[in-house]
């Protein structure tokens, strides 16, 4: 692998865009926003990498990739939940979550490169660290104690944001304890700051010695055709190469993905990269996303009905998944104009595994009640 363009990612991410001002004087936004969206970006932080920004084709919100990173005003929308799936519930303490009984998830950081208008831990990113994770060790004996855990999704924030240093003592740790079989790392850096990976011999390192004693996956987040450039395809190609499986996790969103043709051209896409499509999830009905980004889910069935169509048999092996209060719900068909037929793909409470129950929704629900359908 080549590293000569090495580059400080730490250094580079100090000249993300971070401010409407910036924006402003780049000419991505004109005077009048740029005042109103002021107050909106203390309350939900905008930072964008330069690279990022670049794939911006037309400087307004008909850009996918301007919906994506550039704050909107219909973020103000009090519409919502701040937590939709239980998160705080599920917390153990400060940065663990014990939701189901085989997977621990740790918040490693309340950091991004970049952050994600549509983003379900918005209550969060670049915000309180409140339920981040503050010490590794306490994280490393409450894994160790819990011998039905085989697993560890390490996130944030994103998890590559982690220095070196940081990353290798979660590895480090992990790698000691019998019973964890696999580790995931939770990361967008591969999309949106590609450079974090395929500058850093260190990092690169790091997962192939450790991927040696225990599978690790990296789970990224690509959601619209455009953002598979030769940069993000060369940072997971490093990562393959250095025996890391790279899985894919899109977001269903309103105006940047919601038609088959752009969904079909992206899963397309990742499985020819070799990136596989593992889930499509609903966005969920977050404060400050809602209005914005959620698909209606009768609207959104049809939409991935005709997108698996025109799949490869690869490229269709993702499930469309809802994460509900009660776990993973797998989205499985319509059998009228407004029953849904569901799975529970992963459940909290081990009685409610893989029942298939039905729901009625009216065309503009984009989420269910917490209390669920009849089973079928
Ligand atoms: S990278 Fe992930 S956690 Fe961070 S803002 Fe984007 S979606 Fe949210």
């Amino acid at each position: 692998m080549n590293f000569t363009n090495n580059i400080d990612w730490q250094k580079e991410l100090k000249n993300n865009i971070t401010s409407v001002g910036m924006l402003a004087e780049l000419g991505y936004i004109d005077e009048k926003t740029r005042q109103k969206l002021d107050t909106l970006t203390q309350r939900y932080p905008m930072s964008i990498p330069r690279y990022y920004l670049d794939l911006i084709e037309k400087k307004d919100y008909s850009d996918p990739i301007f919906k994506m990173c550039i704050a909107s005003l219909e973020e103000a929308q009090a519409d919502g939940k701040v937590d939709t799936s239980g998160e705080q519930a599920s917390t153990v303490t400060g940065g663990i979550q014990h939701k189901y009984d085989n997977t621990v998830l740790l918040l490693s950081t309340n950091v991004c490169a970049m952050y994600c208008r549509h983003c379900f831990r918005k209550r969060l990113v670049g915000l309180t660290e409140n339920e981040i994770l503050r010490f590794t060790d306490e994280a490393l004996e409450y894994i160790a104690e819990h011998k039905e855990v085989d697993n560890v999704l390490i996130t944030g924030g994103d998890a590559l944001l982690n220095s070196n240093k940081v990353i290798e003592r979660y590895l480090d740790g992990l790698s000691k304890i019998e019973h964890i079989k696999f580790i995931r790392f939770g990361s967008r850096t591969p999309v949106v700051f590609p450079q974090r990976i395929s500058t850093d011999e260190v990092l690169i390192k790091l997962f192939e010695k450790y991927g040696k004693i225990k599978t690790i996956y990296l789970v990224t987040q690509f959601n619209h055709p455009r953002e598979l450039t030769k940069e993000a395809l060369l940072a997971t190609d490093m990562l393959r190469q250095a025996g890391i499986p790279v899985l894919n996790q899109t977001v269903l969103l309103k105006g940047i993905n919601d038609s088959p043709e752009t969904l079909a051209a992206l899963f397309n896409g990742l499985a020819a990269n070799g990136i596989s499509p593992y889930y499509l999830f609903q966005c969920r009905p977050v404060k400050g996303v809602k209005g914005l980004f959620a698909v209606p889910l009768l609207e959104a069935y049809d939409i991935v009905d005709s997108t698996r169509g025109r799949l490869s048999g690869i490229a269709k092996r993702f499930r469309f998944i809802m994460s509900h209060i009660t776990g993973k719900l797998e989205i499985l068909g319509k059998i009228n104009d407004s029953t849904l037929v569901l799975k529970q793909h992963q459940a909290r409470d081990n009685e409610d595994s893989n029942r298939i129950f039905t729901v009625e929704a009216d065309v503009s629900s984009v989420w269910l009640d917490d209390s669920l359908g009849s089973a079928v």
